[in-house]
């Protein structure tokens, strides 16, 4: 299919980013918007994420995304349109004990925010899945409503959304170069002609770097890989069960479909880290030692498991900034370049208000879902990484 030759924006990227993005400008009526995508849709960290969602973070702003995005994913048919697989199962979030005080303090940032969460001790956690083993901590920070979605069927449904509201998407369309004049975007060059645009998204995630060049930005982003190991819940795990992250062991869990359970070492630590110019030729295939080290931490909190038969997993690129939080905002000194990169590991939940913000920012210049400066590509260089107040050690 050809190219329309304008455009009022171009997202690059089809993964939930980008879809969530190009829906977004195109529901609030942005006029023309592209959205291009070199593979097909959830090509990228999305096609792979394991699809928690879940709110608890340890600083306001991912927490308020994460929150924003929630009830699309919980009435994604009436919001959107369609199902995106969401599972309601109950979330635990377990920390190191010494992060313990800093624990209540999120919780109760939470909360202020309006985010249904709450502080259970050991024995409610026991009690909600007895499959655990919960003697290593006291306190954890519990969110009834939580669960995982399903990230095509959820990417899918926001680009069917998105072409519903008119915008237009094109797979198989690489973008090649972002033409620039007087410091403002005029179009991009793809491998399926020019296209002229006043606006440009840099919705290309662990790409984002390669895409910000072309504009002759350079972007602190490490694109890295993120294993999923998949095996059989033995018949005293009930599915679903319970959604986790146990900071203790450094694993997440949650059901999969056909009683199957899902887990993976802690995100962030990077199963392995990519040279740039091996983001297009890595390997999707389960690395053992890795698959090794989350059965042994699943292990540690779900003994049964240790039997448990395992499936093929699979293996996701993620791109990742120093300060673990995504890259969002206008490119100072380019005007009509926007960056919404570098998930860091948690773009899949965040991805609804991501995109609302980001429109918002295209369109009115400032952003409704939630003050996105501290998340500014510049705070490296200013020296201003972002954390949160009581930030996990
Ligand atoms: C294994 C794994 C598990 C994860 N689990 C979770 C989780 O449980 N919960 C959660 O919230 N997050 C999770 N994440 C993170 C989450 O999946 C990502 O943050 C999110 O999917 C990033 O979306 P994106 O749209 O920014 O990037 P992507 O999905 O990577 O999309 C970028 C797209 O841009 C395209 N592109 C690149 N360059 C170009 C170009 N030049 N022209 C056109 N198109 C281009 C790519 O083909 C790609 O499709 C996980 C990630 C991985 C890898």
């Amino acid at each position: 299919m050809d190219i329309p030759t304008s455009a009022d924006v171009v997202v690059i990227g089809g993964g939930i980013i980008g879809v969530s993005t190009a829906y977004h400008l195109a529901r609030l009526g942005a006029g023309k918007v592209l959205l291009l995508e070199r593979e097909h849709l959830a090509a990228g960290a999305t096609g792979m994420s394991s699809g928690l969602v879940r709110m608890h973070y340890d600083n306001p702003i991912e927490a308020t995304f994460a929150h924003k995005s929630f009830p699309v994913f919980q009435h994604f048919d009436e919001l959107v349109g369609g199902d995106c697989g969401f599972v309601s199962t109950g979330f635990v979030r377990i920390v190191k004990p010494h992060n313990l005080e800093r624990l209540k303090a999120n919780v109760a940032m939470m909360q202020e925010l309006g985010i249904e969460t709450r502080l259970v001790s050991n024995q409610d956690v026991k009690a909600m899945a007895p499959y655990m083993t919960t003697d290593d901590f006291a306190l954890a920070a519990y969110e009834p409503h939580s669960g995982y979605a399903d990230p095509h069927r959820t990417t899918l449904g926001l680009a069917q959304a998105a072409r519903r509201h008119g915008a237009q998407i094109r797979q198989g369309v690489e973008v090649q170069g972002i033409q620039l004049k007087g410091g403002r975007v005029q179009g991009v060059h793809t491998s399926k002609g020019a296209v002229a645009t006043p606006a440009v998204v840099n919705a290309a995630g662990p790409w984002g770097a390669r895409v910000a060049a072309m504009a002759g930005v350079e972007l602190p982003i490490t694109p890295a890989l993120h294993q999923a190991t998949i095996l059989e819940a033995p018949p005293q795990v009930p599915s679903p069960h319970l959604t986790f992250i146990d900071r203790i062991n450094g694993v997440y869990g949650r059901s999969e479909t056909g009683n199957l359970t899902l887990a993976a070492t802690s995100v962030g630590e990077h199963d392995k880290v990519l040279e740039p110019d091996e983001l297009d030729s890595f390997s999707h295939a389960p690395m053992p030692r890795i698959q090794f080290q989350a059965l042994e931490r699943l292990c540690a909190r779900i003994p049964s498991m240790a039997t448990s038969p395992v499936r093929p997993g699979h293996v996701g690129v993620e791109g990742y900034s120093p300060d673990g939080h995504a890259l969002l905002g206008p490119v100072p000194g380019i005007e009509g370049f926007y960056l919404a990169t570098g998930m860091s590991g948690h773009g899949f939940k965040e991805g609804p208000a991501i995109g609302q913000a980001l429109a918002e920012l295209v369109l009115h210049g400032r952003t409704e879902v939630v003050d996105i400066t501290p998340l500014r590509a510049t705070r490296f260089a200013e020296g201003k990484p972002y954390q949160g107040p009581h930030a996990y050690q």
